[in-house]
């Protein structure tokens, strides 16, 4: 009889324990969660050398991004607005939209060769990856259908970004000739 009250204890022991792993899961998803078609994390600055090595901040690598990031560092200092236009504009555009690069601490926006008062540090911007040119236009047309009006075009991706303080309707960038994201047709 002992034995056996025993086994139940242990075996009502694993459920809870099982059932609070799935509840942290379930609540760190919820929490990186911007809509349903974005997540904070996405917007993670990439981390210096010294943040990898540093045991008092959080990094972890991204397979997608093939380099490590600071954890929370998209959710702490992306602009809600900018984030929340994304959302329309990818849940518009329906294809594969990965973002290669979202807020940059100064530090890493200078490892990446980004101008200096780059949208980027300011969390107002985003790259997002278009191999080989692949969707760019639809991408560019959805963004231009949420009301984005500054775009840099490149080879390989998107840059995009909603800051005031820069000039508007611009675009640039090394395969800009691909589209002119003003006469798109929406
Ligand atoms: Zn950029």
């Amino acid at each position: 009889m002992y034995n056996k009250d025993v086994k139940i204890l242990a075996i009502v022991l694993v459920l809870i324990a099982i059932g609070y792993i799935i509840y942290r899961k379930m609540k760190n998803i919820q929490d990186n969660k911007i809509c349903d078609f974005l997540s904070y994390s996405e917007f993670d600055t990439g981390a210096t050398p010294e943040e990898i090595r540093n045991p008092n901040i959080e990094t972890y690598y991204s397979k997608e991004r093939k380099r490590y990031n600071v954890a929370g560092t998209g959710k702490a200092n992306m602009q809600k607005h900018f984030l929340e236009m994304l959302c329309e504009a990818r849940k518009i555009a329906d294809v594969s939209f990965v973002i290669v690069s979202g807020y940059r601490s100064v530090e890493h926006n200078r490892d990446e060769g980004g101008v200096e008062n780059s949208a980027h540090t300011k969390g107002l911007a985003c790259d997002i990856s278009t191999p080989k040119g692949k969707n760019q236009e639809i991408i560019v047309k959805a963004l231009r259908e949420v009301g984005f009006v500054r775009f840099g075009i490149y080879k390989n991706f998107i840059h995009v970004d909603c800051d005031t303080a820069k000039p508007q309707y611009v675009y640039w960038g090394t395969a800009k000739h691909r589209m002119n994201p003003f006469k798109l047709v929406a």
